[in-house]
């Protein structure tokens, strides 16, 4: 049997009505015109190729740089930072420190970023979607690393009681600004060096009024933009005075000079903040970066906590309180808690005379001056010489600044860690315990631990890992940024 199907296909005879035709006409217009919209925006590789008129074609709005290819990735997966070599062509004239948009080789959009033509970071990215930096989109910057601090912290952050750092740079979506927030009470003008506090300041501190910020301006982009972030933060946190340390080493490579002074309001000389339930005297013009390193905060409660736990076992001061030693300890951070925790007594080590003036005024301020001694040495040379002398400690802290402050100086670094936590692990007691930093991003952990492990093997010893920590929760992290995460903490027990 044969199937047969058979389809009559009726063509309309009629013609179509000049109306139709016109319409059909403008659609078949538009369409190509969309169309060639679309290509000529996909077709931007490489951009620079291209004749000055095609490229400002569609720039009408904004000043836009083009990435080379595959160069959005990193960006889209969150990194802020654009290298000059990763920049395929920059559209129009950016002013230094202005607002750019960001595009990928083909032209897509990929976000907004501050320019700067003399930095090797050529942009920073601050939004996807914010066109304009101005005092609203900083106000909602602050007000969204506010939300987090109080979510990480809760109540005490809430009620003012706490000193944080309240944005980190790029972690908080601003390339290059830093905020300390510190709360407490301005040191009496009257009191002397070493005298504790008045009763009426301790009863201030419990429920404190001063709240006054420490900013460090450390891109172009934030510098020029500074007035709108002043409003904004005296807007969002209503701070009693802003300090400006604009002093450290990176403004340089962003081509700008050095800036320290009282930007808003007033600022004491001396401010006494609280901080895991001790006091401390902070100087926010003339202390280290902005005054105090809240990054530690958790670190030093969590280093006090072995203290009074005494988890060494043949420690011959196991009755009387362990012996602490502080290296690089600054204004005394982890020595006071030490002391307040119990300590039998604490060794301070630092370079910095300014610092160790800071730390004697703290011990005084929680009662512990009589178990602290401060040593002004460099602490590689101490570290050798404690060795030498044949002495012993139960708890050892090295707190050292970055040692890597880029890739090239990464086997110095290492060599560096290496030596600190080799001559640590001599002078622990067996069973005693090291508490050990890295600071510097470029030392990865796997490095730090490297590290570690190969200290113990020349010491002839072995670590128990207790805790691995990194940062307070106020200096975020953020996946896709590296650099965010800087802070190796190990605290291990040598046996
Ligand atoms: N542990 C501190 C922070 C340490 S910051 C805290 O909890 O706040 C690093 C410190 O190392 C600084 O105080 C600096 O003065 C000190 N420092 C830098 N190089 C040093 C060296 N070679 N010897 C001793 N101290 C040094």
């Amino acid at each position: 049997m044969v199937f047969r199907t058979c389809y009559q296909i009726e063509i309309p005879k009629h013609r179509l009505s000049s109306r139709d035709r016109a319409f059909y006409a403008f659609f078949a217009f538009f369409a190509l015109f969309a169309s060639f919209l679309f290509l000529s925006r996909l077709s931007v590789t490489p951009f620079t190729s291209l004749p000055p008129s095609t490229r400002n074609r569609y720039c009408i709005f904004m000043v836009r740089i083009i990435l080379k290819p595959k160069e959005d990735i990193r960006i889209r997966r969150g990194h802020p930072w654009i290298y000059d070599n990763e920049i395929a062509g920059v559209e129009g004239e950016p002013e230094p420190g202005a607002e750019v948009e960001v595009c990928d080789a083909r032209g897509l959009h990929v976000g907004y970023a501050f320019f700067n033509p003399k930095s090797k970071i050529r942009a920073r990215m601050y939004s996807r979607t914010a066109k304009k930096a101005d005092e609203e989109f900083f106000i909602r910057a602050f007000e969204a690393a506010w939300k987090w601090r109080k979510f990480c912290f809760g109540e005490p952050a809430i009620e003012k009681r706490m000193s944080l750092r309240l944005v980190y740079g790029e972690a908080d979506s601003v390339p290059g600004l830093i905020v300390d927030g510190f709360v407490g009470v301005p040191k009496l003008e009257d009191s002397n060096a070493g005298d504790k506090l008045s009763i009426a300041q301790r009863a201030a501190l419990a429920s404190p009024k001063g709240l006054w910020l420490s900013v460090q301006f450390l891109s172009l982009g934030v510098e020029v933009h500074k007035a709108e972030i002043l409003k904004a933060l005296r807007s969002v946190f209503n701070p009693d005075g802003i300090a400006e340390r604009s002093d450290a080493p990176v403004r340089a490579l962003e081509g700008l000079p050095d800036s320290v002074g009282v930007l808003w309001g007033s600022v004491p000389e001396r401010i006494v903040i609280e901080e895991n339930g001790a006091l401390f005297e902070i100087d926010l013009l003339s202390g280290q970066k902005t005054g105090w390193f809240l990054d530690q905060r958790a670190n030093r409660a969590a280093a006090a906590k072995y203290v009074s736990r005494a988890p060494w076992a043949d420690s011959p001061n196991k009755a009387i309180g362990a012996r602490v030693l502080d290296v690089f300890c600054n204004q005394g951070g982890f020595s006071v808690l030490a002391a307040r925790a119990g300590a039998a007594s604490v060794l301070a080590v630092d370079s910095s005379r300014d610092a160790l003036a800071l730390l004697r005024e703290n011990a005084a301020l929680n009662n512990v001056s009589d178990r602290i001694t401060a040593v002004e040495a460099n602490a590689f040379d101490y570290l050798r010489d404690l060795e030498k002398m044949g002495q012993r400690f139960d708890l050892i802290i090295l707190d050292p600044p970055a040692f890597a402050k880029n890739r090239t100086a990464l086997e110095g670094a290492r060599r560096g860690y290496k030596e600190l936590n080799l001559r640590a692990m001599h002078l622990l007691e067996r069973g005693g315990i090291l508490v050990t930093f890295s600071c510097s991003h470029w030392f990865s952990p796997e490095m730090f631990d490297a590290v570690l492990a190969d200290a113990a093997f020349d010491s002839n010893r072995r670590l128990r890992i207790l805790e691995e920590r990194t940062q307070d929760l106020d200096h975020p992290i953020l996946s896709g940024y590296d650099e965010s995460r800087y802070l190796k903490c190990r605290i291990v027990q040598v046996v």
